[in-house]
This record gives structure tokens, sequence and C-alpha cells, in this order.
């Protein structure tokens, strides 16, 4: 092997990985890592990385891109927008959702996403299906052909009444997607619980943007995780609990993961930076910070802290679901509606990793190793993108470079986003990427924009890789168990 067949060389960086920290050179040949080393010469770029931290390039397990909501709003970002804001955050691939509204077929849904992301995205890609209308030609044949083209997770929902599919749809899903080693990734709220509440406050007239973070009580996370967790372990189907914004939310997810029950969950940066004092401001500004499930104090921002560093949540993932505040978005129902009527959801695609590494590496909360597992080396292995998540020869060369020492107050102008705020805005944040490859080609160089429109490429994935979690055999479904009802899936 020749030092000169390197398209790319990085030379005198800090290697991070999820597990290891040392100084070595990088030589990308073919969008791979073909070697890795203490020094290596040749490489007809050479990127001086001297100072700087070389990580693999952060993997979006999270976001909305190109998405309209069941009420029909439009995200602001599209998949060129929403690509290049993830490049800029120090991302070099992402699993935005391509959601199927009730009564679309599933081909149609990922046929219409296809035609979003191809042309646009500048890093690579993959969905997470969501669907919302389990018919059985969904569960019996168009759920098994998106699996089979490398879709292989999805979401549902157990609130919103155009989304929630109910137990009895929750089981029938679940069961397909053991059936075909695929993952089931779950919004766990309780819809009724959410609804009494809205019935309340609306009696009283409690309508401002701040009482929806008092709408959505803890209480009701907790009840939906356990539920979807329980129902997950009477087919032993894996799981994944999404933005887990309660302390007692994810007791459940350790306990139920140490049970070694197929489970897996993230968090995201606004729980853990924001609180629901953020959504008492003056007038409509606090709808800026509406998300569901809400932001809520800071005894929970401790107890999620210490989750994330227990190992708990497998992925920090931004839930990017940018609405502007403006007709489009936010005040698509008007300008001073009650709060059931404001969109839901804040951007954060750019600010997952610098805001993570600030708060969590810099401030001594968690290693740099733990950051790279919880930004890209865990959703690589869960999500199924073998060839991502790391830095080793074979490898794709996804690779974000960081200066850890830079230090800047947060604007919207850093976001790249299409959006009009950023609730980051004004929070100083030290660590930036600077330069960031997908499969060696550059897409961030410096903080400037290289990349073209439409290079990044689909990304089909494999089956969940379920090593390590036994599951959970109920005693009814257990064959050993030979209760004399072989109906187990
Ligand atoms: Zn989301």
């Amino acid at each position: 092997m020749s030092d000169f067949a390197f398209d790319t060389v990085i030379h005198g960086g800090t290697i991070v990985t999820a597990t290891d920290t040392y100084k070595a050179d990088i030589g990308i040949r073919d969008g791979r890592i073909a070697a890795v080393a203490e020094s290596l010469a040749g490489g007809t770029k050479r990127i001086d990385a001297t100072g700087r931290l070389v990580m693999p390039g952060g993997i979006e397990g999270h976001a909305h891109i190109a998405q309209e909501s069941s009420t029909k709003i439009m995200t602001a970002d599209d998949y060129y927008t929403g690509s290049v804001s993830a490049a800029f955050g120090g991302n070099s691939s992402f699993i935005p959702f391509a959601a199927q509204h009730r009564g679309q077929s599933l081909d149609d849904v990922v046929a219409i996403y296809d035609e979003r992301a191809a042309p646009n995205s500048v890093i690579d890609y993959s969905y997470h299906l969501i669907v919302s209308d389990p018919s059985p030609e969904v569960l019996e044949e168009q759920l098994p052909r998106a699996f089979a083209r490398g879709i292989t997770s999805f979401k549902v929902f157990m609130t919103y009444d155009l989304l929630n599919l109910g137990d009895g749809g929750m089981l029938d899903v679940l069961t397909v997607a053991k059936t075909h080693g695929a993952l089931t990734m779950v919004h766990a709220e309780n819809n009724d619980m959410v609804k009494w509440m809205n019935k309340r406050l609306a009696a009283k007239g409690l309508t401002a943007p701040k009482y929806h973070a008092i709408s959505r009580p803890e209480l009701a996370e907790e009840e939906a995780i356990n539920r979807a967790v329980t129902l997950a372990k009477l087919v032993d189907a894996p799981l994944f609990v999404v933005h887990v914004s309660t302390e007692a939310g994810a007791a459940i997810i350790r306990r139920e993961t140490q049970a070694g029950v197929k489970l897996f969950a993230e968090t995201c940066p606004q729980y853990l930076a924001l609180t629901r004092e953020d959504l008492d401001r003056p007038g409509m500004e606090g709808a800026k910070f509406m998300c569901s499930p809400p932001v809520r104090d800071a005894q929970t921002q401790e107890a999620l802290w210490r989750h994330i560093q227990a190992g708990t949540f497998m992925s920090v993932s931004s839930d990017h679901a940018p609405y502007r505040y403006d007709e489009t978005g936010k005040l698509f129902n008007g300008a001073d509606v009650p709060y059931p009527k404001i969109a839901n959801g804040m951007p954060g695609i750019a600010m997952r990793l610098p805001w993570l590494f600030s708060e969590g590496v810099v401030k001594g909360r968690i290693s740099a190793n733990q950051f790279v597992a919880l930004t890209s080396t865990n959703a690589a292995k869960v999500f199924g993108m073998a060839r991502k998540g790391s830095i080793a020869p074979g490898f794709d060369a996804d690779i974000a470079i960081w200066d850890p020492n830079e230090t800047r107050v947060v604007s919207l102008d850093d976001q790249h986003d299409n959006m009009d705020y950023t609730p980051f805005e004004g929070l100083t944040v030290t660590g930036w990427p600077r330069t960031v490859l997908n499969r060696g080609e550059l897409v961030v160089e410096e903080r400037e924009l290289v990349a073209t429109r439409g290079r990044g490429r689909f990304v089909a994935r494999d089956t969940v890789d379920l090593t390590g979690r036994p599951g959970y055999r109920a005693p009814e479904l257990d064959p050993a168990r030979n209760f004399g009802a072989d109906i187990a899936p």
C-alpha cells in the first residue's frame, strides 16, 4: 500500500472514539478510512488537525425535516437547509422521519420522502417511518417492504388524536417489527391525561403558552413509558423510547433495561437546558419553547444528567422540529390562540453536539468518549448503520474535526437552518465543529459550506442489534412452559 494512494490525510489531531482518545493520522481512500497510524505521509489533500479533536461525525437520530404535522403544518427546514444545519452542527448523517398520515400507503410515503431528500441532502440520510394507520395492508405488506429496503425503524405515538394507535395497535406493530427484526420507537404520553388537563385549563381560561408545560404532566409520560414497555415485554419486541423528559420515565428505562428487556432510549438537550420557566414570557414568546413532552425543571435536569452518566440513555438527539415564530409555523392558527393550537417543537439540530460537548465534556459531566457514544456510535449500532459511528479502517470516512477551545455565544446565524429563532440564543458554548466530512468528502470546511446540494446518499440500514438484550418471556407466551397455546410471535 502506497502512502500516496490516500485521497485525504487528516494529520496531527487527537482522535476520539467511543472507547479511546489518542493522537494519530487518518488516511482516507474512496470514501472510507483506509489507515489510522501514528504518522501518514501523502494524501492528495492534507488536513491539519493540530490542536483539534477528530471524532466520528454525529448521527442525528431524531429530526423532523420536510415533514407535515398531522395538522398539516410543514416544517421550516427541507432536506437542504436541514442537512446543512446538521452538518454545521458536526453531523455527517441523519435519520429524519417519513410520516404516514392516516389513509396513506407507506410505499407512497417513502416515495414522497425520497423526492424530498435525494435531490437536496448534503449528508447521508435514512428515515424512520411514522406509522399512524396500521391497517392490515400496512402491517402485512407495506411495513415488511420498507424494512426490506433498509428502513428498519419506525415511530408510533401514544398521544395526539390523529396519530395514537391505542394499545391494540401498538401490540400489532410491535409484533410485526419483532418478526422482521425492526425497531419500534415510541412517543410516550398518556393522551387522555393530557386531554383532561387541557379541558381543566381551558375552563379556567388558562391558555397562554406557559400552560402547555402544565398540560402534559410528568405522570402522563411515566404512565405511558411504563405501558409501552409492558406492551413490548408481552411480545418480547425491541422498543426505543424517544425524548424521555422525566426522572420517573428514565428510572423505568433503567430498571427494565437492567432486567434484560430489549429497550433503548434517548433524551434531548432541551430537557437538560431549558425549564418550564422559559415558556413564561410576555405575549406569545413562550411558544418558541413549546415541545412535547414539555421541558420540566432544574431537578429533572440533574436527574437526567445522572442517567446519562449511568448509561440509561443510548443517545442524546435533537428532536429538531423547526416551526418558525410566524404564521407558517408556531402562529399558523393565529397570533393570539390558546396553546393547544400552537405548533409543537423547537429547532436544535445544529446545537445538539456543541451544546452537549460544552455542558457535558467541557464541564466534566461526561468524557469525550461518552460524548461520541451518545452522539454517534450508539446510534450507528442501534439504527443499523454498520459502516458509520467510529474511526477505524473500513468505516465510512464520516468525521468531524472540532476546536475544543473555541468559545462563542450562540446566535441564530450559527444555525444555518431556515428558522427565525434558536432556543439556545445567547448561551456561551465552548467547543465547536469546524470541518465535517461525509464518506471522505468535505461538507463543511472551516465553517464554510463546501458540499453540493444532493450529494448525500440514502443509507439502507441493518436490522436492530440486540446483542446483550436477552429480552423478556411472558410465561403465557413461553413455549417452554407448555401451556398448550403456541401463539408467541
Ligand atoms: Zn420528534
